[in-house]
């Protein structure tokens, strides 16, 4: 096993969107990054080598958080290649929207298992190395949609709501080890996942009067992992002020 001083930072879900800017900013203020994916390599090998352009070490590993192998496998390769974890960041997520009546029983599955279930087992994964380490800090990108619901997401906001029970179960289970856990919730961000969606009655709603981009939520990430010593069990919302 590796042994490095660098502080090492997971990122799930880490080829596009929020995921690469997370992945990204934590490069650019010291992290070595291990950014996950399911099945995009060219993009995934893209961000390891902007980080790698920022002077820090990366590495992309391939595996699906839903299934509890695949995240073990992405622990492991983390420890391999570097010898420790200090931020977990379980970005990794999906959409299947439908409304209530109409919702598959695979659609509801699927995004429990990759939003909810998904982040259980990197968390569980992550924990014992942090508890350890006796330090660490994870935060689980959850969404406005699992805070307030929102028509046409059952299964994401029921996914994202337990997201937040999680983080609040985890934040207290972990404290007496040193071990900070968060939330961030998104609001509409730019991304390949609200692309195509017409954003014109939602941007009525956001004060601010633009929609998010990924690099707002980072900021947010950033500022919990190295600033938010002192904070744990929150959920913070970054979403220009929307009101649903
Ligand atoms: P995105 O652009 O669609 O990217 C999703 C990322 O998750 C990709 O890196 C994808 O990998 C990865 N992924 C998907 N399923 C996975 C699985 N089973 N195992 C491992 N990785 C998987 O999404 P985004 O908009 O950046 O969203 C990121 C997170 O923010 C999600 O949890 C989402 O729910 C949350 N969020 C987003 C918004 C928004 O407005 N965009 C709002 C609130 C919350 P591949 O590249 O290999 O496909």
């Amino acid at each position: 096993m590796a042994e490095t001083t660098q502080k090492v930072a997971l990122v799930t879900g880490g080829s596009r969107g929020i995921g690469r800017a997370c992945a990204v900013a934590l490069a650019e203020n010291g992290f070595n990054v291990v950014l996950s994916f399911v099945s995009n390599k060219s993009a995934a090998t893209e961000v390891e080598k902007t980080i790698q352009v920022l002077e820090r070490d990366s590495l992309a590993v391939q595996g699906d958080v839903s299934n509890a192998a695949n995240a073990q496998f992405i622990l492991d390769e983390t420890l391999n290649r570097f010898g420790r974890l200090d931020v977990l960041v379980n970005n990794a997520g999906i959409t299947r929207d439908n409304l209530l009546i109409r919702m598959k029983d695979e659609d509801w599955q699927k995004v429990i298992d990759t939003n909810l279930t998904g982040a259980f087992y990197m968390t569980r994964a992550a924990s014992k190395v942090m508890i350890k380490q006796r330090s660490g800090s994870i935060v689980n990108i959850t969404s406005v949609s699992g805070i307030y619901g929102n028509p046409g997401q059952i299964n994401y906001s029921a996914s994202k709501a337990g997201l937040i029970g999680m983080t609040k179960s985890a934040a207290k289970e972990l404290a007496s080890r040193n071990i900070t856990v968060n939330a961030v919730a998104p609001g509409f961000i730019v991304t390949d996942m609200t692309d195509g969606l017409d954003t014109t009655k939602v941007l009525e709603h956001i004060p601010l009067g633009r929609l998010g981009t990924s690099e707002d939520i980072a900021n947010a990430v950033l500022f919990l992992v190295t600033s938010g010593n002192y904070i744990t069990g929150q959920v913070l919302q970054v979403d220009g002020g929307l009101v649903l």
